[in-house]
């Protein structure tokens, strides 16, 4: 499944913030023998649409869909270099799909930063220079092969002009996914081989005091740091905190921050559609269950993500749109009102649709 490294200079409240993470019961609850890996969270993304599917079809359980998080060892200065745990750093990122920087704003004395002083701005350019200089390395390493390839081989030259060009965009200071270059996108196929940082997504997570979860001017701020990238507001203390209450307990708290949800399902949500996922439904006396498929996943793509038969025997999808089952209160009377669609191979799916896969065996 697709990750999320966690980076960020020491200090910024990363541990905390990863051990909120794990507090979350989600995957011990509910998939009792997955193993996990110590340095993974697996965290669960909220749908209050599973409550009420729960609710109609009177589920035993709930099953929202997950995001996994990594920590990554801490980055240093001097990273690309190979300097500390610079080089494992480097390839556990390479493994991730996403970068989540998390960045100090709150305020203590009896924790260091180890610039000596709280600027989310500096600590952004100093991880962004990191990652970059490590993809200036990796291109400067292929250059001279790709130039001498180039030289014989005709077809080789798109690719070179692709890979110089990137190192251009790096020269400047910019990452890769900022100029347009998403790792997993046509742009960015001729330097897919290279591993490249910097084409990864980014997720910012501002570690802030509480008083300043409310402060939406400056909120504005830390978010103009580093538009168009998403920005999370949370306090990991606060958050970890709150992975030990019950739900009512927990809400309690939130209140007396002036907050709705844990900055951790803030989180879990942007770090889902960062990854380019979105979620279908199914629902039955057993469960209701959000299933995870990449944006723009057919119906029998979607159908293999339960189970590989599905897919290879699929015929077709019986599909609510979760607000008609809802409008309408079940699936006999969303049938009698002809919401209930009948759909084929081509079908592309739509969040929030509640399905029943139709398939041989
Ligand atoms: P890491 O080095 O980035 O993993 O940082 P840690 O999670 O170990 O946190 C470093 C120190 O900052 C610890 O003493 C934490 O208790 C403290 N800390 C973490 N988050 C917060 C926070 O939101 N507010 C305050 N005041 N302290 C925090």
């Amino acid at each position: 499944s697709l990750t999320i490294g966690i980076v960020g200079l020491p200090n910024v409240g990363k541990s905390t913030l990863f051990n909120a993470l794990t507090k979350n019961e989600v995957l011990a609850a509910n998939y009792p023998f997955a193993t996990i890996e110590p340095n993974v969270g697996v965290v669960g993304v909220p749908d209050p649409r599973l409550d009420k599917l729960a609710e109609i079809f009177q589920s035993q359980r709930v099953l929202p869909a997950t995001v996994d998080f990594v920590d990554i060892a801490g980055i240093v200065r001097g990273a690309s270099e190979g300097e500390g745990l610079g080089n494992k750093f480097l390839a556990n990122i390479r493994e991730s799909d996403a970068i989540c920087q998390v960045i100090r704003a709150f305020k203590d004395d009896n924790v260091v930063h180890v610039d000596g002083k709280i600027s989310p701005g500096d600590d952004i350019e100093t991880i962004n220079t990191e990652l970059i200089l490590a993809d200036i390395q990796t291109i400067e390493k292929v250059l001279p092969r790709l130039e001498k390839e180039a030289r014989v081989k005709k077809d080789k030259q798109p690719q070179l002009k692709a890979v110089q060009a990137a190192k251009d965009i790096l020269d400047e200071g910019r990452t890769l996914f900022s100029a347009g270059l998403a790792q997993g996108t046509e742009e960015a196929a001729p330097l897919h081989e290279l591993h490249l940082l910097t084409t990864k997504p980014f997720i910012y997570v501002f570690n802030v005091d509480e008083d300043e979860l409310t402060d939406e001017s400056f909120k504005d701020e830390q978010r103009a740091l580093i538009a168009p990238a998403e920005a999370v507001f949370l306090n990991a203390k606060l958050e970890a905190d709150l992975a030990e209450l019950d739900e009512a307990e927990a809400l309690e708290l939130l209140h007396t921050v002036g907050q709705e949800q844990p900055g951790l399902a803030t989180l879990a949500h942007v770090g889902f559609t960062t990854l380019g996922l979105q979620t279908y439904l199914t629902a039955g006396p057993k469960e209701a269950r959000a299933w995870t498929i990449p944006r723009g996943a057919t119906a029998p793509e979607a159908a293999g993500v339960i189970h590989t038969d599905f897919q290879r025997g699929f015929i077709k999808a019986e599909v609510i749109s979760y607000d008609d089952l809802v409008t309408t209160g079940s699936v006999p009377e969303a049938r009698a009102a002809g919401k209930a669609r009948m759909e084929g191979k081509d079908y592309v799916m739509r969040d929030g649709d509640v399905v029943e896969f139709r398939f041989n065996v």
